[in-house]
């Protein structure tokens, strides 16, 4: 095993998009483990539209302080333990952060098991990806047989998934995406009904011709003028879920809400947030059943996977430019 760990810290608070320059990559000694702690080789880590939001100092998610680690999920294997009934070897997913090894409490890790790449465990198996995915339709949207059903970031990792689950509920379903390349993949590969590029086209056009009856279900990850173009175009008693906002991640101190919120009143609608561990309780049976589809080949994972620990600190920026299909990660080990 190195006598080091390499790790990417925030050295700088990005004021608008999150650039390289943000952050550091730095070689540290390995401290000694503690009485339940492990090591873990990290495999690979998780970027998350949601961590541009910990870089800020100050808000709803835990913050990452300047000196201090990236935080990130991550899986990996256990290579050295001070911890009863965590085997070298054992397959784990947790709060690892973005370093090659993490010296953590097993309080911050769950076992996982390896019959599946372990990656998988971050993308459709995993909290802030798949099971938000499934909490949110199934919860907040519940798409009824012969809804239309309309997701943003459609070709991301939280909405492909969402998209799946409320195909597979009945639902009619148009993406939401940024170019040509994932609209097409949207319908192609994940086998929606039908794709807006919303970079290319008149949403609200496009949504009534898309939409006749009016949108039943939107599943928003991205808020601004898409969300706006959707409430303009609401179905009666339609629910909109606030999965995410990543068009005012960047500017948190001056995000810009819906105008067009009346909208909710007069088609008697509603717009509810979540976060997916608000539902512990789900998280268990989302898992189980997501597992179930990956291992039945019936759940469609793309994945965007960048190579080396180095790449991590352009990793937000590549996100946030809409240069991910599916699940972005970063291989370590
Ligand atoms: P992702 O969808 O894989 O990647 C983000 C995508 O957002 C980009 O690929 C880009 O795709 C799109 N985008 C970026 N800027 C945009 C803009 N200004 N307008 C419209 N689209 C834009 O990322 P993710 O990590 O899966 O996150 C998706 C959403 O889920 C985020 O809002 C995140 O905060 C939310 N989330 C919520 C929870 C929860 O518990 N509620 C948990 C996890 C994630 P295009 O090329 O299509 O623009």
């Amino acid at each position: 095993m190195p006598a080091t760990n390499r790790r990417v810290v925030l050295v700088r608070r990005p004021q608008g998009r999150a650039t390289p320059d943000c952050f550091a990559v730095e070689e540290v000694p390995l401290p000694a483990l503690d009485l339940g702690q492990v090591r873990v080789a990290v495999e690979y880590v998780s970027v998350d539209a949601g961590t541009r939001t910990m870089l800020r100092g100050e808000g709803f998610h835990l913050q990452v302080g300047l000196g201090e680690t990236v935080r990130a999920g991550g899986v990996g294997r256990v290579v050295e333990s001070a911890a009863d009934g965590w085997d070298v070897g054992q397959a784990v997913r947790g709060g690892v952060g973005v370093q090659t090894l993490a010296t953590v409490p097993t309080s911050a890790l769950a076992r996982i098991d390896d019959d599946l790449p372990l990656r998988l465990h971050l993308g459709p198996l995993g909290g802030s990806t798949g099971v938000t995915a499934w909490i949110g339709v199934r919860t907040i949207g519940r798409p009824r047989p012969g809804e239309t059903f309309v997701v943003s970031a459609a070709a991301g990792a939280v909405g492909s998934i969402a998209g799946q689950i409320a195909r597979r509920d009945g639902a009619r379903v148009i993406g939401i995406a940024g170019g040509p390349a994932k609209a097409a993949h949207v319908v192609d590969v994940l086998g929606f009904d039908a794709a807006i590029d919303y970079k290319a086209e008149d949403v609200t056009a496009r949504l009534r011709e898309l939409c006749p009856g009016g949108v039943d279900v939107f599943f928003d990850n991205v808020g601004g003028p898409v969300l706006d173009a959707v409430l303009d175009h609401l179905a009666m008693r339609a629910r909109v879920v606030l999965c995410g906002a990543v068009s005012q991640y960047d500017d948190m101190d001056n995000v810009v809400g819906p105008s067009r919120y009346l909208r909710l009143a007069e088609r008697q609608s509603r717009l509810e947030g979540f976060a997916y561990f608000h539902f512990p309780e789900l998280i268990g049976p989302a898992t189980a059943e997501l597992a179930g589809w990956v291992r039945d080949g019936s759940l469609r994972v793309t994945e965007h996977v960048l190579d080396g620990i180095d790449r991590y600190p352009d990793a937000l920026r590549f996100l946030f430019d809409g240069g991910n299909t599916g699940k972005l990660l970063v291989r370590v080990g």
